[in-house]
Parts: C-alpha cells; structure tokens; sequence
C-alpha cells in the first residue's frame, strides 16, 4: 500500500499515519521529521532548513525531493509507506509521480483530512496551553503565529494538490473534524472499498487476458493448420526426389554389375583371344604340316623319277 495524507497543520496526519503503518505494515515518511532529525543532527540540509521551518516557510523542493527519493530506495519501504507531510506543492508530486514511475510503483491514494481553519486554530491553542501546563517543551514552530503562517502556505501550495490528485482519480476526502476514532474508521473503509475493487479490476483484466490468449490461439490454429499443410507439401514434392534416388541408386548398382562383369568378360575375352590364337597356331601347324607333307610327296615322286 502506498498513500500519501494530505491536510493542513493540525489536521491529525501523524496521529492517523502511525494506525495505517500498523495497519498495512508499512513505514511512514515524514519530510517534518526526517527535516528536524536533519536540523538537530545539524547535517547541511537541516542548517538549510532551520530557519525556513521556524518561520513556517517551506524548505526549497530539490531538497524534499531528494530526501524522499533516498528513503524510498530502503528496504523497508519495499513492502509499501504512507508519506506525511510530502508532497506540499504541485511540483512536489510532479516529481514524485516520476519517481514512482521510474522504480516501477504505482500510488493507492492520496487521503485528505479536511478540517476547519478557526476550529483547527483553537484545538492547536488548547493543546499548546495543555503541554505547557505538563511541562512539555512546545515545537518551535507550534504557536499561533507559526501556525496561521503555515496554513496560509497550506492554501497556497498544498490545497492545489486536492485537485491534483482529484484528477488522477487519487482523492480520498474524509472529515478531519471528526473524533479520532471516526477517522480512523472512515479511512479503513474507504481503504478496504479501493482494495476490494482493485482485486475485482485485475480479476477482470485476468479473465479478459485469458479471453484475449483464447482467441489469439483459436486464430493462430488455421494457421498452424496451413503451416503444417505446407511443412507437408515440400514433402510430397519430395517424392519425386526420392524416386530419382532410387533411379540413381539402381543406375548406380547397374553400372556397378556392369563394371563387375566387365573384368570377367575381359578375363572371357582374353580366354578367347587364346584360343583363337591356340587354334591358328593348330591351323599354321595343319597348314604347315599340309606343306610339309605336300614336299615330303614332291621329293619323293622327283626321286623316283630320277631312278
Ligand atoms: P510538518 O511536521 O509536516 O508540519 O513540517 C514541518 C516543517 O518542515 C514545515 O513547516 C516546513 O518548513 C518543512 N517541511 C516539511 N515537509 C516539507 C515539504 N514537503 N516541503 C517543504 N517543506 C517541508
């Protein structure tokens, strides 16, 4: 939960920041408190802001900015604050809003405690008169003069945020004159209505999401129909190549069988070669035994003819 209490001084901000902190647990940060911290730890900034605050002015927004901008970062305000006192005028929340916006986060309300001035005026009197019967020290910057200075800058530059925050549908208005109780009881109803309509807005924005991936995916699926028909088609065409393999492959094995016979019908041939040329060497012999007898005849006849 993040919040941020609006109202002028005296409004009781404080007093209902320390219940939310306990209700929500979360922090509460206070620009009044971490200024005085600063101012009594006289650090540069609360030298700075020392004097502007006991004159009821305001201390320059660059500051309050970048107090605000480091306490968010701590962990503690991981799980949600509520910030008192901060933002006091519109460039304030200007950039607070891109602060937020820069770490991701996004702002619950703004709760303005509305009160009457006079009556505002006398309950600061009755409990300065209270305190100092007590013998409490009273602030410095709690007196009636501080005070209508003070409110004089709430009207000024805070009161615009009241339309601010109006704007960005942020605006929570309760009846800061109510008893402290009221206020409080006021505050958690409000609180529990926004959170209640906040679950009710995200499980619509679930359910209209999931509405949204059903139908992305009903469209996708005549397309992944017609990807998978055309993932397939190629595969068809691919028939074809598979047939000119086994054309190829039986080509192959042809030439291969061929090749294999080749050397057999060479051996074959050669074989023939020998015995053609065996049986010309038989026909020479014939021949030449033909010859050979054929003289053996002719010399024998020329013999006997001589005798
Ligand atoms: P508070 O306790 O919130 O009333 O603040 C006390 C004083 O601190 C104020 O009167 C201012 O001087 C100073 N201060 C606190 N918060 C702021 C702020 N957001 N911007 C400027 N001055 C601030």
């Amino acid at each position: 939960m993040r919040l941020i209490l609006l109202g002028p001084p005296g409004a009781g901000k404080g007093t209902q920041a320390q219940r939310l902190v306990e209700r929500y647990n979360i922090v509460q940060l206070s620009t009044g408190d971490m200024l005085r911290a600063a101012v009594a730890a006289e650090t540069e900034i609360g030298l700075k802001a020392k004097d502007i605050m006991a004159s009821g002015g305001l201390v320059p927004d660059a500051v309050v900015v970048g107090i605000i901008s480091d306490r968010i970062e701590l962990p503690d305000a991981a799980h949600g604050f509520i910030l008192d006192g901060f933002p006091r005028t519109v460039p304030q929340a200007e950039a607070l809003d891109a602060l937020l916006k820069s770490k991701g986060l996004k702002l619950d309300a703004a709760i303005e405690l509305r009160v009457n001035e006079s009556a505002l005026l006398q309950r600061v009197e009755a409990r300065i008169a209270q305190m100092t019967e007590r013998g409490e020290t009273v602030r410095n910057d709690d007196t009636p003069e501080v005070l209508s200075q003070r409110l004089s800058n709430y009207r000024a530059s805070t009161e615009p945020l009241v339309h601010y925050y109006s704007d960005k549908r942020k605006l929570i208005t309760i009846d800061g004159m109510m008893s402290i109780e009221e206020v409080t009881l006021e505050i958690n109803r409000v609180l529990d209505a926004i959170a209640d309509s906040d679950s009710a807005e995200k499980t619509v924005r679930k359910s209209a999401r999931k509405k949204v991936a059903v139908k992305r995916e009903s469209a996708a699926r005549p397309a992944k129909k017609a990807a998978k028909t055309s993932v397939k088609a190629p595969a068809k065409k691919a028939k074809p190549a598979k047939a000119a393999k086994k054309a190829v492959k039986k080509a192959v094995k042809k030439v291969a069988k061929k090749a294999a016979k080749a050397p057999k019908k060479a051996a074959k041939s050669v074989a023939k070669g020998k015995t053609v040329k065996k049986s010309a060497k038989t026909a020479k012999k014939a021949v030449f035994g033909g010859k050979k007898a054929a003289n053996s005849v002719k010399k024998t006849a020329k013999k006997r003819a001589k005798r």
